[in-house]
């Protein structure tokens, strides 16, 4: 089979490698179609702290099975399915307390582990979450991505009036502006320097500026959530939470990111500042998501190219001249 190899940070290639095969409990998934996202680029560039090289990237893809292990109903094979990537321990402290997205054994399908920037990729049995033969590709690849985005939302407060303000408007921030629409009924502001993403923001019924002081420059949201990982966009994003308010860590910084912030406000204003860590329980419900969401995730996918285009995907989101990047392992030609 074919796949794309990242051997070290900023080297990688299209290789030949053997074909993979199931062990008990494992199915070999036919990639349909993979996504890229900022952890592929802090992957890409040695910024991730795990020992990962050479690996297989991608970790948001979906596809067909094609051939399963002992153990595993033969009768899902020509099933689609998308592929929850993480891989908890099930031992450590954080495991057996429930937090599996924050097992201290961090392991995941394209990160630590070979992903779907292949033609075949071997994955758990229980991983692979069944999808309906008619599912559109936008909403099949946006389900991991959603499964976060519904995290985020798990760990927020969620009260019906609250006014939202979201910082950046890639894909992430769109799936969380759509689930703060769908939860309260109103628009939601976001702040978000690019103007065609501006515009798709709106699109989508969102409110958009380059800057929250072109929103209202007196008002205060109950909840802001940084899905930039900017420093500068942190900063500002913390003081425009409304007292009593919460501040959501959504983007990922780059680990050595610093802010600055006044613990006074914090103490004052009884600030909540919250994180939130990649996916817990929340793939099923993503799954069942994406099938109602259907038609509208497809804006969110701008570009689709085979493996052989992984640098020019990579370009392209550098340049943050598109959303989501699918590539397409199966498919020998751009489109
Ligand atoms: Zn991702
Ligand atoms: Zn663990």
């Amino acid at each position: 089979m074919r796949a794309l190899v990242i051997e070290s940070p900023a080297v990688f290639s299209v290789q030949v490698r053997p074909d993979p095969t199931p062990d008990a409990g494992e199915v070999i998934v036919a990639v349909r179609a993979s996504g890229i996202c900022g952890t592929d680029l802090h992957l890409l560039d040695g910024e991730l702290p795990y020992d990962s090289f050479p690996v297989v990237p991608g970790h948001e893809f979906f596809g067909e099975i094609v051939a399963v292990g002992a153990g595993v109903d033969s009768a899902r094979i020509g099933g689609l399915v998308a592929v929850d990537p993480n891989l908890p321990c099930h031992r450590c402290s954080e495991c057996r307390r429930g937090r599996t997205n924050l097992c201290l054994n961090y392991a995941a399908l394209g990160v630590t582990l070979d992903g779907g920037c292949a033609e075949l990729v071997k994955v758990p049995a229980h991983l692979a979450y069944d999808l309906p033969a008619g599912i559109s590709e936008a909403a099949a690849l946006l389900i991991e991505p959603l499964a976060c985005a519904i995290h985020g939302f798990d760990v927020l407060p969620r009260n019906p009036n609250d006014r939202y303000l979201v910082y950046g408007a890639g894909t992430m921030g769109l799936l969380m502006s759509q689930l703060a629409a769908d939860l309260t009924g109103e628009q939601v502001d976001i702040v978000e320097p690019n103007p065609v993403r501006r515009q798709l923001a709106e699109q989508f019924g969102h409110r958009a500026a380059a800057h929250a002081d072109d929103l209202d420059p007196d008002s205060r949201w109950d909840t802001v959530i940084d899905c930039t990982g900017v420093v500068s966009a942190i900063e500002d994003g913390l003081t425009r939470v409304r007292r009593g308010g919460t501040f959501q860590c959504f983007g990922v910084a780059d680990q050595g990111a610093v802010i600055k912030l006044r613990p006074f406000e914090i103490y004052r204003d009884e600030i909540t500042i919250v994180g939130s860590m990649a996916v817990l329980n929340s793939f099923d419900r993503a799954t069942t998501m994406a099938e109602s969401w259907g038609d509208r995730l497809a804006p969110l996918v701008t570009h689709q190219l085979p493996l052989d285009g992984y640098a020019d995907a990579v370009e392209v989101f550098r340049a943050g001249s598109g959303l989501k990047i699918s590539i397409r392992p199966n498919e020998r030609t751009h489109r």
